[in-house]
């Protein structure tokens, strides 16, 4: 119901030179507590990744729409940032049970635009439902921090106090989870928030609007607008921007931290990845084996966190053939079909860029053990799909391994020893994620404190998450 009353205004469709009949929705822009109509005469289409077919229509806000989305935020600051702790606690108390109560509705909305399964799309709703729960701890998060004495008669204390406005630059692969680390707590702290969404998923993003609204938080703490690069420039350079939250790829990434920095923003880029997953000869195999396809080609390997990398240390190698036996067996279909494992690409661009990947590490050497280019999805055949694919004897040098893939692509290194593992790991410029399979204490904890990653996983034991969110882990 609510995704209706917020497309319930339709347009008419424009393809190529061709103008049908038919309409599709808009996506609106929320300024000022109102879903709004962009007045702009330039639109894009948001396509069903598995049918290519356009399903709604997203605005590039005009210069005017955006100065009065963050003169919205502004004005509201001023009152949102002296409300108390305890009543914007209330208000995420609500937003969290409205989301709670909306999961399966946010799902298909996300599983429409973005193509991951229905089960991958309640998890990309849960992980952010998580961080709204999160913002409900505010009453301690935001304590500060006393020392008496510091000298005679004096003691310090510190405050944590809001910034101002803050935005958002979100990409396309968890159009719930990403959107939901950004806001609400920015929000919670006392900031106003200005979010630009995906410009190819704006739609989750819309009905979680709704539903903050809903949970009573003021006109003017969030905005949202659409857009490209417009839209990026304009939050990079609008002065009364404190801060920027941005996650998406390197060439995007860079670029803000560069433009937003040197206007004296404070700007946080999480960008790509290459992850690697080391599997030592002493793992469980069946845990292994099982772990490595669920993150390699889970959401059809659009995840930031995908374990795209594997290397097979000594005797691990043998392991290879099941590897791909167990890879053959997932199920690619369009996303709100039964069964399905993994989805399309989000685009033909993503499909091409992808197929051109596997096809350089073939022309540079690489085994093809597994080609899921010629996919054949009954009934979804102008979809985006590539299956599960795998590439063996991969090399440091080749393209398939210096180049994040982004999609359900693993490929295989192989090597003699932890060490020379290790080393692999630590030459390769990305460092988002890592995991080491084994059920060695010792050798896990040798590779977390010599492996330079943000982030590390050993599942020494059984994961400790049920089979419904398996592949629903970043
Ligand atoms: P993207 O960089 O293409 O888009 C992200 C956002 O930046 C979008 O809102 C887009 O409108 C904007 N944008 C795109 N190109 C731009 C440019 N040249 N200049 C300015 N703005 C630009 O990313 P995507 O394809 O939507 O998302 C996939 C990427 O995101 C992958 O590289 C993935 O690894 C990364 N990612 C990282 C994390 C993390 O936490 N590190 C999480 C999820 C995704």
């Amino acid at each position: 119901a609510i995704m209706r009353s917020l497309w319930k205004n339709k347009v008419p469709l424009e393809v190529g030179r061709m103008c049908y009949s038919s309409s599709v929705p808009t996506t609106k822009l929320f300024i000022d507590g109102k879903f709004v109509e962009s007045k702009t005469s330039e639109w894009l289409d948001i396509h069903n990744p598995a049918t290519n077919e356009v399903i709604a229509r997203v605005p590039k806000a005009t210069q005017e729409e955006m100065l009065a989305a963050v003169d919205s935020c502004s004005r509201a600051y001023e009152s949102w940032s002296e409300t108390s702790i305890l009543s914007r606690q209330q208000i995420f108390l609500r937003y969290q049970q409205l989301i709670k109560d909306n999961i399966k509705e946010l799902a298909k909305s996300i599983t429409l635009e973005q193509g991951k399964t229905l089960a991958d799309a309640e998890g990309d709703v849960f992980r952010g439902l998580q961080v709204v729960e999160h913002t409900c701890s505010i009453t301690s998060l935001m304590l500060g921090e006393t020392l008496p004495s510091i000298t005679r008669d004096m003691d310090t204390y510190t405050y944590r106090l809001p910034i101002g406005v803050c935005a958002g630059i979100a990409p396309f692969n968890f159009p719930a989870m990403i959107p939901l680390w950004m806001f609400p707590m920015g929000m919670v702290c006392g900031n106003t928030y200005l979010l630009k969404p995906s410009e190819r998923v704006p739609g989750c993003t819309m009905l979680l609007a709704k539903m903050l609204q809903d949970a009573g938080a003021p006109d003017g703490t969030l905005n949202i607008i659409h857009g490209q690069h417009a839209a990026v420039n304009f939050i990079c350079d609008h002065p009364a921007i404190r801060a920027i939250s941005f996650v998406g790829s390197n060439q995007a990434g860079e670029y803000i931290y560069e433009r937003g920095s040197k206007n004296g923003k404070r700007v946080q880029s999480n960008m790509g990845a290459k992850n690697h997953g080391v599997v030592m000869p002493d793992a469980n195999k069946e845990n292994t084996l099982n772990q490595l396809v669920g993150a390699a080609f889970g959401a059809a390997g659009q995840r930031c966190m995908a374990l795209s990398t594997a290397i097979l240390v000594g005797e691990a190698r043998s392991w290879l053939p099941e590897l791909v036996e167990r890879a053959k067996a997932l199920r690619v279909n369009a996303g709100d079909q039964p069964g399905a494992d993994l989805g399309p690409l989000i685009t033909p661009e993503a499909k091409k860029r992808v197929t051109s990947l596997i096809q350089s590490g073939v022309d540079e050497g690489a085994s093809l053990l597994l080609d899921g280019r010629k996919v054949n999805v009954k009934g979804y055949e102008n979809g985006n799909f590539v299956g599960p694919t795998i590439l063996g004897n991969v090399t440091t040098n080749m393209k398939c391994y210096t180049e994040e893939i982004f999609g359900p692509v693993l490929v295989v290194l192989e090597a003699d020893s932890l060490d020379d593992a290790i080393n692999i790991v630590n030459k390769n410029p990305y460092g988002n994620g890592t995991a080491i399979f084994t059920t060695n204490g010792a050798t896990a904890r040798k590779y977390t404190h010599e492996v330079d990653v943000g982030q590390v996983r050993e599942p020494v034991t059984p994961p400790l998450i049920s089979e419904k969110w398996r592949h629903s882990v970043l």
